[in-house]
């Protein structure tokens, strides 16, 4: 209940009776007063007047089950939500969840990780209070060799839905990363469980700096939030369901091919290294070459010194720009 009266008290935009809360809700007053107070409690402003009724005054960047369910408006990508304030990674959760049998699209979420994870065994920077930690599972029909194209899906997603909602352009560094301007603010890891010709269930994870002021000096030079280079508050919840509604119809254009024939241009007029000099760093091989956008799998099409093109397929690649991290 608590989720569809944060709605009603949104969508009203201004005063809604406790009796109209009660009636459309058939509960008591008081239990609509009690699910008031947790909703103070989580940190919403909430004006109670005596003649007039409940107005929510302001959402602040409060994350939480109701926020969320309240704001996603998809018809399957994140629904459920599963959040907790604290978990180790939402992609073992996600995991965990999907043993037992968590449906298509359920959306994992937490304020604070313990053990973030990145690609290859890295970790993921993951404080409490100002950042997305999120994680959709799916339960797709295709092959598990479609799978790593979903990373890309996802960046897609993401990289739209950042500048969606603050304006500022986010770009994609090849495969995983969003970029804005030139640093890091985003994430991305894929796991799955598979048989050789069958996904059991495969999660996408991502970690957004958004609220972030600062960062530990290991990766201050890389990474960077949509605070920092927005100079402006981000209501979290807000943007998660915005990636969300992104991703529901990105994969869905994914799913009609089951590749990224019909995202390719969206995702190369994003890249950050489109038409640049890259370092492709290969276990064993590092060579210099020029990205040229992405093909309908999702690898990188470069050419290099000596003017041969090739394809690189994400698994053990990553990419630097030639100067720097882009
Ligand atoms: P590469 O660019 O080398 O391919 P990657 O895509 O493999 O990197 P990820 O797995 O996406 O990297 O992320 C892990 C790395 O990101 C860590 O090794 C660390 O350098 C950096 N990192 C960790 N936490 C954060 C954070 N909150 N924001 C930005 N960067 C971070």
């Amino acid at each position: 209940m608590k989720t569809e009266i944060l709605k009603v008290l949104r969508e009203s935009g201004g005063y809604v009776s406790g009796q109209q809360l009660c009636d459309s809700f058939g509960v008591s007053r008081t239990a609509v007063w009690k699910v008031i107070e947790q909703l103070k409690k989580e940190g919403y402003e909430i004006e109670a007047v005596r003649s007039r009724g409940y107005r929510l005054v302001e959402s602040p960047d409060v994350m939480g089950q109701a926020e969320l369910e309240s704001l996603i408006r998809t018809r399957w990508a994140g629904r459920p939500v599963v959040y907790a304030s604290e978990t180790d990674s939402t992609n073992i959760q996600a995991k965990a969840l999907g043993e037992k049998g968590a449906s298509h699209g359920t959306l994992f979420v937490a304020d604070r990780q313990t053990a973030g994870k990145g690609r290859r065994g890295r970790s993921w920077e993951s404080p409490a209070g100002t950042s997305i930690y999120m994680t959709v599972l799916l339960r797709p029909g295709f092959l598990p060799s479609r799978a790593p194209m979903l990373t890309l899906v996802m960046a897609l997603s993401v990289a739209e839905g950042i500048t969606g909602e603050t304006g500022l352009l986010a770009q994609i560094k090849w495969p995983n990363d969003i970029v804005v301007n030139r640093k890091k603010v985003c994430g991305i890891l894929t796991e799955m469980s598979a048989e050789v010709d069958y996904i059991n269930y495969v999660v996408t994870g991502a970690g957004i700096n958004v609220n972030t002021e600062c960062f530990p000096r290991e990766i201050a030079g890389t990474a960077t939030s949509l605070y920092i280079e927005g100079g402006a508050r981000v209501r979290r919840a807000k943007l998660a369901a915005r990636i969300m509604e992104r991703y529901e119809e990105n994969y869905e254009t994914f799913l009609a091919a089951e590749d990224l024939s019909g995202l390719k241009s969206a995702y190369n007029r994003l890249l950050v290294n489109r038409g640049k000099e890259v370092r492709i760093l290969e276990p064993g091989n590092e060579y210099e070459a020029v990205a040229s956008g992405i093909n309908d799998t999702g690898e990188l099409i470069v050419t290099a010194r000596d003017g041969s093109r090739r394809a690189i397929f994400a698994g053990e690649v990553s990419v630097r720009g030639v100067y720097g991290y882009v």
